[in-house]
């Protein structure tokens, strides 16, 4: 029997990507660097299934370029507003994603960006490398204290409530904002308190982003938000880039309007080197890695190999952002 037909828009880690070969006719784009738009469109024709990264739009024209015989889509990550979910529902089309895997590691990597935000750890090995270090300072790259101070969490799912787990052993205090602000045991566990925004920025001295990005999140950090943050506030984003209005966190961490803001994602992506946001001191700009270790970036892999190959055969996928699709069953 013939194999289902998949492109893969970039290689994953092999335990995923051995799984996709044995069960399918893969085509697996090979680059470094996404495939181009017109590349996605060619290669997706008449495939059942796609198995996409965040950095390709799976829109309503790459899925009727795909056409009728596309019975998948698996995204591999968490997030997935690189997916026209409401089109690929129109078509009838489950979209798996790969959800909790990599909570731990993102929350790490959420915290480990905070702590060098507020101890300004990468300008102090700058500092050390330009051979500035002459002697010990009293006020040499003095910073913020994280022991006993506010973390805001806007977003208390997954990867904020490990926010507030990790923050707890720093006996912080928690704020979070989430729009399903209701009695949660887990909040009521550790003391976090729900606040509504405008609190949650101006009580806060960290203020760390768990959202998805979508049209009520859009810019959900801009000009006014960040008003209402502390002058020496740590913004923290490991969401998405346009949560944030790159333009005002510029502005703002320029007029010091904030003090700091630590990105694992921005916007536009990649940021480019001659950008202004890398001509500041206090800002750190990591490339995307929150989920980077090697152990969960193999188990998203399977997770998203597990999602595309349960859709192939006809059934329900692990982890299906869309389960409506399955309601006219
Ligand atoms: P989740 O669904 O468990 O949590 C999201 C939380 O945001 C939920 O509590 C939800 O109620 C809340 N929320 C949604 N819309 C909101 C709004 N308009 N206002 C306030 N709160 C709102 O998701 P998760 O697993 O914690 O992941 C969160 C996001 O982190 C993902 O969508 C993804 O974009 C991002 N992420 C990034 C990386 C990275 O590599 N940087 C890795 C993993 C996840």
């Amino acid at each position: 029997m013939s194999k289902p037909k998949v492109f893969v828009t970039r290689p994953i880690l092999a335990a995923g990507l051995d799984m996709v070969r044995d069960f399918c006719e893969a085509d697996i784009w090979p680059g470094e660097l996404p495939p181009s738009r017109e590349v996605l469109l060619e290669r997706v024709k008449g495939v059942e299934g796609i198995l996409s990264l965040l950095t390709s739009k799976i829109d309503n024209e790459v899925m009727a370029a795909a056409g009728t015989n596309l019975k998948v889509i698996s995204n591999y990550a968490v997030g997935y507003d690189n997916i026209d979910i409401p089109a690929a529902t129109r078509r009838g089309v489950p979209v798996g994603n790969t959800p909790g895997v990599l909570t731990d590691t993102t929350a790490d990597f959420a915290f480990a960006l905070l702590m060098a935000a507020a101890r300004r750890v990468v300008e102090a090995d700058i500092y050390t490398r330009a051979g500035k270090w002459q002697t010990w300072g009293p006020s040499l790259l003095l910073g913020q204290d994280i022991t006993g101070a506010t973390l805001g969490i806007i977003g208390f799912g997954r990867i904020g409530k490990g926010m507030a787990k990790r923050a707890q052993g720093f006996d912080m205090q928690i704020l979070y904002y989430s729009c399903d602000c209701k009695p949660d045991p887990y909040a009521a566990e550790i003391g976090a308190r729900c606040v509504d925004l405008t609190m949650l920025l101006e009580r806060s001295d960290f203020v760390s982003v768990h959202v998805p990005l979508n049209d009520q999140t859009h810019h959900l950090i801009n000009k006014e938000t960040l008003r209402m943050m502390k002058p020496t506030a740590v913004l923290i984003n490991t969401a998405r880039g346009p949560v944030v209005d790159t333009e005002a966190l510029y502005e703002a961490l320029r007029d010091q309007v904030i003090g700091y803001a630590a990105l694992d994602v921005t916007d536009p992506e990649p940021i480019l080197a001659d950008h202004p946001l890398l001509k500041l001191d206090n800002v750190i700009i990591a490339p995307h890695i929150a989920s980077a270790s090697y152990a969960t970036r193999g188990k998203m892999a399977t997770m998203a190999a597990e999602n595309l190959i349960a859709g192939l055969k006809g059934e329900h996928l692990p982890n299906c952002v869309n389960p409506q699709v399955y309601e006219t069953e």
